[in-house]
C-alpha cells in the first residue's frame, strides 16, 4: 500500500516548550491506525499540525502519490486536499433532520449560498441514503438531528464527514461518553470507513483500541514512544512506564 501521508522530523514548540519532538509519522492509504498516549503527549497537537491549524517549526508533511507539502497550504486547502477532521464534540445542525445534515454535507464545498438554494437531486437523495446506511442512520433520516443519541449523533457527523470524500479522517476519542453497544457499533463504523480510505483514530479508551484491531501508535512527550499491534505496544516496558507514571 503506497505511502498517503508522511510527517517526518517534525517540531513544534509553544513558548520554548517543545509540544511536537522530531516526530516522524506515515500512513498508507485505506490504512486504519490507532493514536495512543498520555495526555500532555502531543495527539492534538499532531492533527493541529496535519489540518495546518498549527504550522512546525521544523519537519516535512508530505502528502500523496504527487509528494506535495502540505506545509505551503492553507487549512481550506488541506480540507480539499481530502483531510477531514472529526472533533470529540459532534457539531450537527440539531433543528434539521439526518436527511438535511447530510445533504448540506454533499454541498459544502459549494459555499453558504448554494447550500441555500441547493434543490437536492435524485442521485443526491440516494448518497445521503448510502451515507446513512454506512454510518447506520437509515431509521432516522426524518429525525431531527437534536433529538438522536450522542452516539448517534457521532455517527452522523462521521456520515457527513465522509460524504466530503475524504481521503485521510482524523478522529478525535470517537468513544468518550458512549455506551457499551455505541461503542461497539462505533469501532465497526470506522474499520469498515478504513476499507477505502485512510482513518487516524485518536483515543483513550483501550478496549476500543483493541475493537480497531489495528496498528497503534504511542505518543509521548512529542514524538513516538512505540509502533505496532496493541500487544505489542502495551508490553514494551517504556510503554508501561509512561501509564503508570514513573
Ligand atoms: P494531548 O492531545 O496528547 O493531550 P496536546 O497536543 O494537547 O497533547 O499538548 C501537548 C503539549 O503541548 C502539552 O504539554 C500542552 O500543554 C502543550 N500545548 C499544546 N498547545 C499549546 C498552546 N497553544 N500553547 C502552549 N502550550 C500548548
Amino acid at each position: 500500500m503506497s505511502t498517503l501521508l508522511e510527517v517526518s522530523g517534525v517540531s513544534v514548540s509553544f513558548d520554548g516548550f517543545k509540544a511536537i519532538n522530531n516526530l516522524s509519522f506515515q500512513i498508507a492509504d485505506a490504512e486504519l491506525r490507532a493514536v495512543i498516549g498520555p495526555n500532555g503527549a502531543g495527539k492534538t497537537t499532531f492533527m493541529d499540525i496535519v489540518t495546518g491549524k498549527t504550522r512546525p517549526d521544523e519537519g516535512r508533511v508530505i502528502w500523496g502519490e504527487k509528494s506535495v507539502s502540505l506545509l505551503r497550504m492553507s487549512e481550506a486547502q488541506i480540507a480539499r486536499e481530502g483531510i477531514g477532521r472529526k472533533f470529540q464534540k459532534p457539531t450537527v445542525f440539531e433543528g434539521q433532520t439526518v436527511r438535511e445534515n447530510f445533504l448540506m454535507a454533499l454541498k459544502k464545498d459549494r459555499g453558504v449560498l448554494s447550500v441555500l438554494l441547493f434543490r437536492p437531486s435524485k442521485a443526491d437523495h440516494e448518497q445521503v441514503d448510502a451515507l446513512a446506511e454506512e454510518v447506520g442512520l437509515l431509521a432516522e433520516l426524518d429525525r431531527l438531528a437534536g433529538e438522536l443519541s450522542h452516539g448517534q449523533k457521532q455517527w452522523l457527523e462521521i456520515g457527513m464527514l465522509l460524504a466530503q470524500e475524504p481521503r485521510l479522517l482524523l478522529v478525535d476519542e470517537p468513544a468518550a461518553g458512549m455506551t457499551p453497544e455505541e461503542r461497539e457499533h462505533t469501532s465497526k463504523l470506522l474499520v469498515q470507513a478504513a476499507k477505502t480510505r485512510a482513518v487516524v483514530v485518536v483515543e483513550h479508551d483501550m478496549e476500543f483500541v483493541r475493537r480497531l484491531n489495528c496498528k497503534v501508535t504511542v505518543l509521548h512527550e512529542g514524538g513516538v514512544l512505540a509502533e505496532g499491534s496493541l500487544d505489542h505496544v502495551t508490553s514494551n516496558s517504556a510503554v508501561i512506564d509512561v501509564y503508570l507514571g514513573r
